[in-house]
């Protein structure tokens, strides 16, 4: 029978992306820490954010008309309350960013602001175009400075534990082998889920586990049929990767054009290129579908070398001078609105279980997240969290005495290919358009791949490909359940 070490802990946070980070800074104050991650430490979405993150903090804006920018892009389903909690506590929350360390671009000694689409303002702060990475590194630096704070890389969790008295922590799988980490209090932040989708800008490390977890834990999942797709990715090398070319680059003068260098978005929307994110989308798709070819024209934008390096330089490696040439673009998924469904403090629906970041679902994006809200949501939750757990006596829960534990012997038994096989069905019948017999025919496929996983395995890859059938199957369910078109994608009828 495989034995485990038993760790203990009064917080337990999985995920090191800006949510995590954010959390284990702000409950070191008050609490031992142990904060774990699946790869490396910088390995996130966050880390790949280009465009930044928004707030209402110049003369002319407001958090109102922040709020009102919310609500329009989530198409009438946010959570009002949500919204206003992200929106008035943006200011707090940047300063919370400075105050560890985060540094964003200045003009003369100012914060500088750009915009984004279906934004009033300009409100976006960043640092150039890698203001993920900027964010990372510092809060890193931080976090290495907390004593209280115990860090695990490579580290996967494997379940959650649960019983009739709530979340005891998790089985984590750490040197090919099961830990049992007990916690007062877990904190899933374990980011997105792009990677159930042939084509996503998420790294390979979104593979939505946290849904996953939190299902099987017996957590409510919402929301699930909501997925953002960005209109604005490069494809790379003729693979399936692909390359962000950030919202940024239109709020600074980019347009979207067809292949006889007219504007594809003119007619569509009053704010043209700069128009919420699921309408270009949709738009781009639909053209490509036509065989259109279509391109991000950034030719006028000034000094682009200097102000989007990383971007420029990508595509310059790959035989695009951004100065001369439009670059053809291809929608990709992008990000999750939905997720485990939580309060407004994080809490989930089993005790001292919480959500944070893109893994959970407040209801704030509603159907369609408007732009660089979710770095924001990152921090505004995370604080949020903390200070509800801060203000309930921790209890003493002591272990199930049965936990069920991976078998270490167990070895790899999917492929590459099964993973493949996967994504092609999503991205085949879940993405953007979506017809309702080919969503039923895709759950069955999913359900009969699901069939071949196993979970009693310390095999991280084989557990992945467990993870992103279940959310798969979550997502089927959620667009038969409610079969209309909203926000991020479009019901159209069978074909006959
Ligand atoms: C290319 C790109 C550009 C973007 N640009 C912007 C932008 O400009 N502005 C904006 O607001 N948003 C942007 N987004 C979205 C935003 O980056 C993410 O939504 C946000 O960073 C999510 O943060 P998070 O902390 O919730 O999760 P993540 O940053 O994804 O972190 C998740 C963490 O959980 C860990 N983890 C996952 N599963 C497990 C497991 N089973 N066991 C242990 N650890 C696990 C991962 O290793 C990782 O450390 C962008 C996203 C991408 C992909």
């Amino acid at each position: 029978m495989t034995k485990a070490e038993i760790k203990s802990t009064d917080i337990l946070i999985i995920g090191t992306g800006i949510a995590g980070l954010v959390a284990a800074i702000e409950a070191s104050k008050h609490y031992n820490v142990t904060l774990i991650t699946k790869t490396i430490l910088k390995e996130s979405n966050t880390y790949y954010a280009q465009g930044g993150i928004a707030a209402a903090i110049s003369k002319q804006d407001s958090p109102k008309k922040h709020y009102e920018d919310t609500l329009n892009a989530g198409h009438g389903h946010c959570n009002k309350k949500a919204v206003e909690l992200l929106t008035k506590n943006a200011s707090k929350a940047i300063q919370h960013l400075l105050n560890n360390g985060v540094q964003f671009n200045q003009k003369n000694n100012e914060l500088h602001l750009s915009k984004e689409g279906a934004h009033q303002e300009a409100r976006i702060l960043n640092d150039k175009d890698r203001t993920g990475k900027s964010i990372i590194h510092a809060l890193l630096q931080k976090i290495r400075s907390i004593k209280n704070i115990s860090i695990k890389e490579n580290t996967f969790t494997h379940s959650l534990i649960v019983d009739k008295n709530g979340c005891h922590g998790a089985v984590l799988i750490s040197n090919n082998a099961p830990l049992i980490c007990h916690a007062s209090h877990t904190i899933l932040a374990t980011g997105g889920s792009g990677q159930i989708f042939k084509y996503t800008s998420n790294p390979e490390i979104a593979t939505g586990d946290g849904l996953a977890l939190a299902k099987k834990a017996g957590c409510t999942l919402t929301d699930c049929e909501f997925i953002q797709f960005h209109p604005t990715t490069f494809p790379l090398n003729n693979s399936t990767s692909v390359f962000l070319l950030s919202e940024t680059l239109r709020g600074e003068g980019a347009t979207l054009i067809n292949q006889d260098n007219i504007p594809i978005m003119d007619s569509i929307h009053p704010l043209r290129s700069l128009a919420p994110r699921d309408i270009v989308s949709k738009e781009v798709y639909r053209q490509l579908s036509l065989n259109q070819n279509i391109f991000l024209d950034c030719r006028s934008i000034p000094h682009i070398q200097e102000t989007f390096p990383n971007i420029f330089q990508t595509l310059k490696k790959n035989n695009i001078d951004l100065q001369t040439s439009p670059c053809p673009i291809t929608p990709a998924a992008h990000y999750f609105m939905g997720g485990v469904k939580t309060n407004l403090h994080g809490k989930t629906n089993i005790d001292h279980l919480y959500a944070i970041g893109e893994v959970a679902c407040t209801g704030v994006h509603g159907a369609n997240r408007l732009a660089s809200n979710s770095l924001l949501e990152g921090v505004v939750f995370a604080l949020n969290t903390i200070s509800d757990i801060r203000n309930k006596t921790s209890p003493s829960h002591t272990l199930p005495k049965h936990i069920p534990l991976p078998d270490k012997q167990t070895k790899q038994q999917l492929s590459q290919t099964f993973k493949n096989n996967i994504q092609e069905i999503m991205w085949k019948n879940c993405g953007i358009i979506r017809e309702k017999n080919q969503v039923i025919n895709a759950q069955k496929e999913l359900n009969t791949l699901i069939k071949q996983t196993h979970t009693n395995t310390c095999n991280i890859f084989d557990l992945e490909c467990h993870n992103l059938l279940m959310v798969g199957s979550e997502i089927c369910k959620a667009i038969l359940k409610r079969p209309i078109s909203l926000g991020s994608h479009q019901i159209r009828r069978n074909a006959t």
